[in-house]
Parts: C-alpha cells; sequence; structure tokens
C-alpha cells in the first residue's frame, strides 16, 4: 500500500517539475536561440554581402552608392553634418533588409539549425542526468544539478529548488515529462519574428555596428570628409583618401555670399588664406593651415589632383538644394566649372568604384 502511494506522489511530482522545467526551458531556449542567430546572422553577413564584408573605406564607398542611388538631398547632408550617425542608420537598413525580405530563408534555416542544435543538447543532458543518477542512486537534487551543468554553457537555466521534488524516484519518467514539453518548445521557437528579435541582448545589426562603427570619425574642417583610420583613438594625424568639394561643407568668400567650389586638396596647395573662425578676423595662409588651431593641426590634407567625380556630381545635382540649405551662392568666384556639370549620376557611381578600389 505505501509503496503505490509513494510511487503516485513520486509521479505526480515528477510531472509537476518536469512542466516547471520546461516553462523555464522554454524561456531560455527563445533568448540562447535569438541570441545565436544574431552573431550568426552578423557573421554571416560580414562575409557575404558586399558593404560589410570588406574595410572601412569599402563601407563608405556602399553608403555614398547608396545616397547616390536614392538622390535624397536631405539623406546626403545627413552624412555630410552626422556621418556616424548617417552610417548607423545605413547599417540598420541594409540588416533589416536583408534578414527580412532579400534572404529569410536563410534567416529561418539558421535559426531552424540553432533550435536543433538547443533541442539535441537539452535532449543529451536529460539522456546524461537520468543515466548519472540511475548508476550513483542519486535524488532529484542530483539530477536537477547534472542537467543544469551540462546547460549552462550555452544557455541560461535557473535553478529549481529539489526540497518539493525529493520524491521523485521514476527518473526515467521525469526524462520523458521533459521531452514531451520540448516538442512545442522547439515548435514556437522555429519562427523569427523582429518583435521578438528585439527583446534579447544581441542585435545582428549592433553587433555589425559595434564591429565596423568602431572607428575615427573627425571630419576634415575644410570638406567633412570622415577620417578612414580604423582605431577610434589614433595616433598620428587624421587623413582621408579623397576629400570634397569645400562647398559641400558652406565654406564661401568672406563677406560675399560665393560658394567656395575647390577641393580643399586644392586650396591647401594654392596661395589664398582662409579664415578659420567665424568670430574671429585671423586670416591663415592655406600653405600653413595646420597652424590655424586644433581642428586643423592634426589633419593631413595632401596637395593632390584626386578630385573625386562624385563630389563634383553632387554639386551639380543639388546646386540648388545646397544654395538654399546655406543661403549661399554658386556664383562670381564660386561659380561651378562647367567641366563638372559633364558627370552623370553613373558616372558618379562609377569613379566611386575606380578610386576605391585603387
Ligand atoms: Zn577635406
Ligand atoms: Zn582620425
Amino acid at each position: 500500500m505505501s509503496k503505490i502511494k509513494s510511487f503516485c506522489r513520486g509521479s505526480s511530482s515528477a510531472v509537476v517539475l518536469g512542466e516547471l522545467i520546461c516553462e523555464k526551458l522554454k524561456v531560455s531556449t527563445v533568448e540562447a536561440v535569438y541570441n545565436k542567430t544574431a552573431i550568426d546572422l552578423a557573421g554571416e553577413m560580414r562575409c557575404s554581402f558586399p558593404a560589410f564584408s570588406g574595410n572601412r573605406l569599402n563601407l563608405e564607398k556602399h553608403v555614398l552608392k547608396s545616397l547616390a542611388e536614392k538622390e535624397n538631398f536631405s539623406g546626403f547632408m545627413n552624412y555630410i553634418q552626422h556621418p556616424r550617425k548617417h552610417v548607423e542608420s545605413f547599417i540598420k537598413e541594409e540588416v533589416k533588409k536583408y534578414i527580412f525580405t532579400e534572404h529569410k530563408d536563410k534567416t529561418l534555416n539558421i535559426q531552424k539549425k540553432n533550435v536543433e542544435d538547443i533541442k539535441e543538447l537539452v535532449i543529451r543532458a536529460l539522456f546524461t542526468a537520468t543515466e548519472k543518477v540511475k548508476v550513483q542512486r542519486g535524488d532529484t537534487d542530483m539530477w536537477l544539478k547534472e542537467f543544469s551543468s551540462l546547460l549552462k554553457d550555452k544557455m541560461a537555466f535557473d535553478t529549481i529548488c529539489s526540497q518539493n521534488f525529493s520524491d521523485i524516484n521514476d527518473f526515467e519518467f521525469l526524462k520523458k515529462e521533459v521531452e514531451k514539453g520540448l516538442v512545442s518548445i522547439v515548435t514556437e521557437t522555429s519562427s523569427f519574428s523582429l518583435e521578438k528579435m528585439k527583446e534579447f541582448r544581441l542585435q545582428p545589426d549592433q553587433i555589425l555596428i559595434d564591429q565596423l562603427c568602431t572607428c575615427c570619425w573627425v571630419q576634415c574642417p575644410f570638406c567633412g570628409a570622415v577620417c578612414t583610420n580604423t582605431l577610434e583613438n589614433h595616433d598620428g594625424d587624421h587623413s582621408v583618401p579623397f576629400h570634397r568639394s569645400t562647398a559641400v561643407n558652406g565654406w564661401h568668400y568672406i563677406g560675399t555670399v560665393d560658394f567656395v567650389v575647390e577641393f580643399c586638396t586644392t586650396q591647401v596647395a594654392s596661395s589664398k588664406s582662409f579664415h578659420p573662425r567665424h568670430d574671429s578676423d585671423e586670416v591663415i595662409p592655406h600653405k600653413q593651415y595646420r597652424t590655424a588651431g586644433s581642428d586643423y593641426a592634426n589633419w593631413r590634407i595632401t596637395p593632390d589632383g584626386s578630385n573625386l567625380s562624385y563630389w563634383k556630381w553632387f554639386v551639380c545635382q543639388f546646386q540648388k538644394q545646397l544654395e538654399d540649405y546655406y543661403d549661399l551662392k554658386f556664383q562670381g568666384r564660386g561659380e561651378i566649372p562647367s567641366e563638372w556639370k559633364t558627370y552623370s549620376k553613373e558616372d558618379a557611381i562609377k569613379s566611386l568604384d575606380e578610386m576605391y578600389n585603387l
């Protein structure tokens, strides 16, 4: 009589404990799978998505390409004024497109594989814990400790107090209870949603932003081009292979509304001078631009003729919008050279490929 009673009590305890384990497993499986999928997707994009699979210059090229393709002036100004913020939103947008539109099958496959891995891990842990307890004639406490220690490297699994379950003696039965619950956990975790993804610690776009945007973002004081050094606080000068027309950054001739259209790489070779600050009359010869204060001192601007036709196209294409934006004019000394007007959008994009692939 007493033996049967104890068995009944023990088996209902096993059902309750099985349910409790499954509840916890469900939460930690979803978390572990989404986090792993985020890492895998970021890794996948770093290998196969052209904008993210190269160096910093390559990313910049793709950002500029996308801006040209969209031909949206406020997008350009956002990039020119807040390059880091713009590049971060570019990454976010591209990741979203990749995961949920262009490669949503791939995303789902990665997610399913990660669910399958977790399922196998749990099944192995159930088996090992049950065998150990059987062989060593252990109790619920031993089973729970063994089970959670086998999971802990791959997923979070809160400890369950074994006190209320000390009457369990059929661990094979407990194992089967958890396996039953596991089936629905696997089904529920096999889909992938943006809302769900946002709940977890790791996001593929944030992983890529951390990898790709932890670098120098200092802008050329003349043209606004961003330093391309891959270290956030680097020694030595800031530099960039391609500068821009300083009109892009709103430079103009003092006392007039005439833009300065030349590239800063041309200006630093000229015998002209500039006013580094609005609130002072101080004049600095371009050739000695480094003496104009801290913003200028650490920039290496080498005089050369590599004037990316991209920016020539940009100035011509958005002439009117630039005039309105800065309240200046492309007139007088700031007239746009006629050669600049010969570039099409396709030429501009092609110039990026040619220059950035050097
Ligand atoms: Zn510059
Ligand atoms: Zn720098």
